[in-house]
C-alpha cells in the first residue's frame, strides 16, 4: 500500500508499510514510545525491533497545562508513574525471555499480568500526553467532527457521555474514545486500572486518565472538577489526526469520499 503522505518524517518506511507498523503509528504517533530510537541510547529504529520501550518526551513543559493541570502533577505523573509502566513492561519482557531460556513457566501467570498492566499503561499515557496541549479546548471539526455528530448526535451529547463515563470509572482507570475498525464507528469506553475491560482491536484516539495520581494533588477528591477542566486542554488537532489516519488507511476511505461529491456534481 502507498501511504507516503501520512508517513511521519524520520520513520522507516519498511516498518510502517505493514499493517502492524501502521497500527503502531496509530497508537504512538511520531513519538518513539517503543525504544529510544533516534535519541540514541537504545539500539533500534523507534519501532519495536529492539523489543524494549522507552519513556517518550512530553510535547510541552510540565507547567504548560496550568492552571488546569498543575506542574507537580505532570512532573510526577510523567517522570515517575509513566516511567514505572515503561520499566515494568521491559521487566516483563525480560521475564518472558528467562522463562523461555529455562523452560520454566511456573510464574507465567504473574508475568503475563505484569506485561498486560504495564504495557497498557505505557500506551495509555503516551496517547494521553499527545491528546493535550496548552492551546487545547474547543471542539473538533472535519472528519472527526462529522463522525462525532453522526455517532453521538452532537458534540455536546458526546461530551456529556464522555464526562459521565470518566466520572463513573470505578476506582482507578480511564475514559477513552475508540475507533472501532470492524463496524467503522466511534465509541466511548472505560478501562479499569490500565488494562481491564478490553475492546479487542479497537484503537483509542482520546484517553483521559482518572487515576487519583492524575488529579488528587490539585483537585483532591473532586474528580468531576478535574474532568470538567480537562476539556480545556484537549488537543483536538491531535485527536483529528488520529481519526483521519485510521479512516484513510482503512480501505482508502476518507479522501476518496470527498472527491466523489465533486465528480458527481
Ligand atoms: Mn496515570
Amino acid at each position: 500500500m502507498s501511504n507516503d503522505s501520512i508517513l511521519p518524517t524520520g520513520q522507516r518506511r519498511d516498518v510502517l508499510q505493514t499493517v502492524g507498523g501502521l497500527a503502531g503509528f496509530a497508537l504512538i504517533g511520531s513519538t518513539s514510545a517503543a525504544g529510544a530510537g533516534d535519541d540514541g541510547d537504545v539500539e533500534g529504529d523507534g519501532a519495536t525491533e529492539n523489543g524494549r520501550y522507552a519513556l517518550p518526551e512530553l510535547p510541552y513543559e510540565y507547567d504548560a497545562l496550568e492552571p488546569y493541570i498543575d506542574e507537580r502533577i505532570m512532573e510526577l505523573h510523567h517522570s515517575a508513574h509513566h516511567q514505572a509502566y515503561v520499566d515494568g513492561a521491559n521487566a516483563a519482557l525480560e521475564t518472558f525471555e528467562e522463562m523461555r531460556s529455562e523452560s520454566d513457566y511456573e510464574d507465567v501467570k504473574a508475568a503475563k499480568r505484569d506485561f498486560s498492566f504495564n504495557f497498557s499503561g505505557h500506551i495509555n499515557h503516551t496517547i494521553f500526553w499527545q491528546n493535550m496541549s496548552p492551546d487545547g479546548g474547543g471542539e473538533p471539526d472535519g472528519d472527526l467532527g462529522a463522525a462525532i455528530d453522526e455517532g453521538f448526535g452532537s458534540f455536546e451529547a458526546f461530551r456529556e457521555e464522555f464526562t459521565a463515563t470518566a466520572e463513573n470509572v470505578e476506582g482507578d482507570g480511564w475514559a477513552m474514545l475508540f475507533y472501532e475498525p470492524v463496524a467503522d464507528l466511534l465509541f466511548i469506553g472505560q478501562a479499569e486500572s490500565q488494562n481491564g475491560l478490553a475492546h479487542q482491536g479497537s484503537i483509542p484516539i482520546l484517553t483521559l486518565d482518572v487515576w487519583e495520581h492524575a488529579y488528587y494533588l490539585q483537585y483532591e477528591n473532586e474528580r468531576g472538577s478535574y474532568v470538567e477542566e480537562w476539556w480545556n486542554v484537549v488537543d483536538w488537532d491531535d485527536v483529528c489526526d488520529r481519526y483521519e489516519f485510521l479512516t484513510q488507511v482503512e480501505a482508502g476511505k476518507g479522501k476518496d469520499d470527498d472527491h466523489a461529491d465533486e465528480t458527481d456534481g
